[in-house]
């Protein structure tokens, strides 16, 4: 069979770990054999990001802006153990931070869902899909520990002074604390455009959930953000399309996705989608299970498995053990972004072979043949037979064959 022809590179970021092991056993095994693979290869691994003093990593989410769709592996967040292992000069930033910071987009995950791993909520059919803003409010906090009594005062004074606000939060009458958020209009709507985008490329209704009743200005102005973008960009588009906007109070939307049988996006404000992306995954079932995606307002596609490196399986690797490693997820950020190639280029072929690829994956899970962490949850009617990542790989393959 002739290998299918790319026309754009994507833009490659390799990573850590056992993650690094997967990333090549991936592309050896189901990827390389089948498609002319075009990619601008970026080495995002730590020893690349201190030799480079985190440059590359710069130069990749540039790369991705230009190109418009990258696969990123996943990577080691440096913390004092790592700066010590790898003997860094400096505790480098999130790659993902950085990347997120360039493209200036939301994150959004999805679970990918197979017979035989049940949904702990029964009525759950469909992927629930999280899309979290990942900016500002408690995680850009400023708080204090009250000491004694005292004002809390919340005060505001514009450059010019001509706008002065003061208010007082409370009168402390004891000891206490007190705590201050705050948000952009501007990254509010570019929050806003992913999602809706986001919902439109993959067809699916787009719920957003807030406390606006009781945060009347707060998560007013995000409500109030939402409706008006929707209202002028996207309205049009989705009746077209057939699919729905919906805003309601948080509480609201917590137990109508208990109830739902999911197959729509979330949209939460930050702390909610910290939280809820939590549940939801756990919920699902497995975190090797769940893909993420980077979408800037703008367009740009960055996918990812959601899960880390598996620091604890690579130090076995390397003892000589035999690992049994889930690569679903990473396999999924390349067929997310070799469809998402696809579609941009007008290649069918390649989008078609992307969908094989993950059909593919899903019989062999379904025919009982899977890596350890699912062998738990496995409630299907073929018996689970656990293989190693090269393994299991290789059955996709067999079964990837059958439907080429
Ligand atoms: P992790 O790599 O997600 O692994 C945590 C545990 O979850 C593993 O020990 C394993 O459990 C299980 N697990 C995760 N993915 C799995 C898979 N594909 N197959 C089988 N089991 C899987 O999280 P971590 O250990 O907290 O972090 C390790 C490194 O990853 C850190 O350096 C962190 O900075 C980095 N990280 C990167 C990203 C990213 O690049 N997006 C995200 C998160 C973390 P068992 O050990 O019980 O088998
Ligand atoms: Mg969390």
């Amino acid at each position: 069979m002739a290998k299918i022809p790319m026309k754009t590179p994507l833009v490659e970021m390799d990573g850590d770990e056992m993650t690094r092991i997967l990333w090549q056993q991936i592309k050896d095994e189901l990827l390389l054999p089948y498609i002319d693979l075009k990619t601008e290869y970026y080495d995002l691994g730590l020893p690349m990001r201190e030799q480079t003093k985190d440059q590359i990593t710069i130069d990749a989410a540039n790369a991705t802006k230009q190109y418009g769709v990258a696969v990123k592996c996943a990577t080691i967040t440096p913390n004092a153990q790592r700066v010590e292992e790898y003997n860094l000069s400096q505790m480098w930033k999130s790659p993902n931070g950085t990347i997120r910071a360039i493209l200036d987009g939301t994150v959004f995950r999805a679970p990918i869902m197979v017979n035989g791993i049940n949904p702990v909520v029964k009525n759950w059919k469909q992927p629930i899909t999280i899309a979290r803003h990942a900016y500002g409010d408690v995680y850009r906090d400023t708080e204090f520990r009250i000491p004694c009594t005292g004002k809390a005062m919340l005060s505001f004074l514009s450059d010019d002074g001509a706008v002065q606000m003061n208010q007082t939060v409370y009168d402390f009458e004891c000891p206490g604390v007190v705590q201050a958020l705050y948000n952009k209009d501007d990254s509010i709507r570019s929050f806003a455009r992913s999602c809706f985008q986001y919902a439109i490329d993959t067809k699916q209704d787009l719920w957003f959930s807030t406390k606006d009743t009781i945060s009347k200005k707060y998560d007013h102005t995000f409500k109030d953000i939402f409706a008006e973008i929707y209202e002028a960009e996207y309205r049009a588009k989705f009746e077209a399309l057939g699919i729905t906007y919906f805003y309601t109070l948080i509480d609201d939307a917590v137990a109508r996705v208990i109830r739902s049988q999911g197959g729509f996006i979330w949209a939460c404000k930050n702390y909610d989608g910290d939280v809820m992306s939590d549940m939801v995954s756990t919920a699902f079932g497995s975190l090797a299970m769940m893909t993420s995606v980077l979408v800037s307002p703008d367009g740009n596609y960055e996918y990812e498995a959601a899960h880390g490196t598996v620091t604890r399986h690579y130090y076995k690797y390397l003892k000589g053990e035999e690992t049994s490693t889930n690569p679903v997820a990473t396999l999924f950020a390349w067929t997310g972004a070799l469809r998402k190639r696809g579609e941009l280029d007008g290649l069918a072929e390649l989008s078609a072979f992307a969908d094989k690829l993950e059909q593919a994956t899903i019989a062999t899970i379904e025919s009982g043949v899977m890596t350890g962490d699912l062998v738990g949850l496995w409630e299907g009617d073929a018996p689970a037979v656990k293989t190693n990542s090269v393994d299991f790989l290789k059955a996709i393959r067999a079964n990837l064959d059958k439907l080429l």
